[in-house]
């Protein structure tokens, strides 16, 4: 599958195969289970605000569609590749099998920094984008929802062109849509309120005192942001924290409140009077109780994987821990993982609950979406630890294990068409 040659996309094979391994699936399923199902690449011309005309790349890979549609963010980002997007599409699967929601995985991208772009020129992105995927979306082909660089209002457009393509109003074709277009309570909350969660259950485990712990958070975006600030609600020191335009630092801790209120009018972490500028590689390797990694892929390598010094590493993002990493951190007992799959699921969980609501069209209150949320959270978490201890095996196999299980048993159950 040369076609989605990328190092995001081998590492995700890399994992795949040890999970392959250990689960002992037959050689000649291994294929059919790895590989996407189908990826769509097109070519989006844009009416720019000086008048030309430029070309975007944009895809959307679907992993599989064996237990109901596929499900997964779409993320405007310079990097996007077609390889990068087929790697996270594949990770979504695993996640959404372990969290027990009735979706495959899918992923999309833009090519593109939004941050340089106008908000007109960002929506006509967003149509033509839309436009280009009609005959490939739907509430039972494939669902969008956020991820890097895109938001409600990137929703809110898709849920239009799609709707206004079919003649009346689909809210169900996105997730992390505004609640009154008939997006979820709780939603945009919902990837870093789980990551707290998870982190408060692996103290309870280590015996860590949260009301006397230090945490580090990389990438302050919807993740990294609300998990901040949960974990300041549990008690815990935040000390430092950063987004693509620098990283802070304050011994004593920054005040949240005041962050929240700085990042608000100046749109990034960088020059809060409350801290002192560090180093983007220094921020990894603060000593500290609990680290989240929530930005982009690859952040924790064969270079600083030994030289991290926390008790949890907490995985906001997708992918943030490479396979040589994760070898490194396999022998280090004193750091346990929370691994993506499992750290990250609040996000998609709440998405099945918008997806589910738009469908019935009726909707629940955020304490019953709160409730819920952690009650499938807690069902995640108690069977991967079990898994983890009772086979002796790092929490990353156990999850990933649980999660390509899930596929393999669905897909041999359906057999193999024709
Ligand atoms: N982009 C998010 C993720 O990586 C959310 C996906 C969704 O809600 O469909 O999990």
């Amino acid at each position: 599958m040369q076609v989605y040659e990328h190092p995001t996309f081998q590492m995700a094979c890399r994992q795949f195969d040890r999970v392959a391994d250990h689960l002992q699936i037959p050689e000649s399923d291994c294929g059919r289970l790895k590989f996407p199902k189908r990826s769509l690449a097109v070519a989006l011309p844009v009416h720019m605000d000086d008048g030309t005309t430029q070309v975007f790349s944009g895809y959307r890979v679907q992993h599989h569609l064996t237990i109901g549609p596929t499900k997964g963010g779409l993320r405007y980002h310079p990097d996007v590749k077609l390889g990068e997007v087929a790697a996270l599409a594949m990770w979504m699967s695993w996640k959404c099998a372990l969290a027990g929601l009735p979706f495959g995985g899918a992923k999309g991208g833009i090519a593109c920094d939004p941050s340089k772009l106008s908000p007109g020129e960002v929506e006509r992105l967003t149509r033509r984008f839309t436009q280009e995927m009609i005959p490939f979306i739907g509430p039972q082909m494939d669902v969008m929802a956020p991820d890097v660089g895109t938001n409600e209002q990137t929703m809110a457009w898709i849920m239009d062109t799609f709707s206004m393509h079919a003649g009346y109003t689909v809210p169900s074709v996105v997730t992390g849509k505004p609640v009154g277009l008939g997006g979820s309570l709780g939603r945009r909350e919902a990837t870093g309120r789980g990551v707290a969660y998870l982190i408060n259950r692996a103290a309870d485990v280590l015996s860590l005192d949260l009301g006397k712990s230090t945490a580090v958070v990389q990438g302050f975006g919807n993740v990294g942001s609300v998990a901040a600030y949960s974990l300041g609600r549990y008690g815990a020191k935040v000390i430092a924290v950063s987004d693509v335009g620098g990283a802070i630092y304050n011994s004593m801790g920054l005040d949240l409140l005041a962050l929240e209120k700085y990042v608000a009018q100046n749109h990034r972490v960088g020059g809060f009077p409350g801290a002192e500028p560090i180093a983007h590689e220094q921020l990894l390797l603060l000593p500290c109780d609990i680290l989240v990694p929530a930005a982009l892929e690859r952040q924790i390598t064969a270079e600083n994987a030994g030289k991290i010094q926390c008790r949890i590493l907490a995985e906001g993002a997708n992918g943030p821990t490479t396979p040589e990493a994760d070898a490194i951190l396999e022998q280090r007992p004193e750091v346990f993982v929370i691994p993506d799959v499992l750290a990250n699921s609040g996000g998609v969980i709440v998405s099945y609950f918008e997806w589910v609501q738009d469908l019935q069209s009726f909707f629940w209150s955020e304490t019953e979406i709160a409730d819920k949320l952690f009650r499938i959270l807690e069902n995640s978490w108690a069977q991967i630890l079990n898994c983890s201890r009772k086979q002796n095996i790092s929490m990353r196999l156990a999850a990933l294990s649980t999660g390509i299980r899930r596929v393999y048993e669905a897909k041999r159950q359906r057999g193999l068409f024709p």
